[in-house]
């Protein structure tokens, strides 16, 4: 009994959510493997000889970041605490320091 090789698991297009499909990129598989979108034509090439690293380079998604949002007063007090040596390592760094001291006092 032989195993046939499992073929690797694609997810949707990041895209447009379309179907993709694997290929080996040429007749060579030392010339990597493509995963391509079969909608939007978005996809990768992969220089390794292995499907299923082509495969998890396209099942890899970024992961979103955090929305910024406005710093809590026991953030703010570190920050000030943090900032009150007022020791700046040069000039330009000396002049940020006072437009936030500035804001931090409320824009005075
Ligand atoms: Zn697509």
């Amino acid at each position: 009994m032989t195993d046939k090789p499992q073929t690797p698991t694609l997810k949707p297009c990041p895209f447009c959510g379309g179907e993709a499909s694997l290929s080996q990129a040429a007749s060579d598989p030392a010339y990597g493997h493509d995963v391509c979108c079969t909608l939007c034509l978005g996809g990768l090439h992969s220089m390794s000889e292995s499907p299923t690293d082509a495969a998890d380079l396209w099942n890899t998604r970024a992961q979103p970041t955090p929305e910024p949002r406005e710093p809590t007063d026991a953030e703010l007090q570190e920050v000030k605490l943090a900032l009150r040596s007022e020791v700046f390592p040069s000039e330009a760094a000396a002049a940020v320091w006072h437009i936030i001291a500035r804001q931090l006092r409320g824009g005075q």
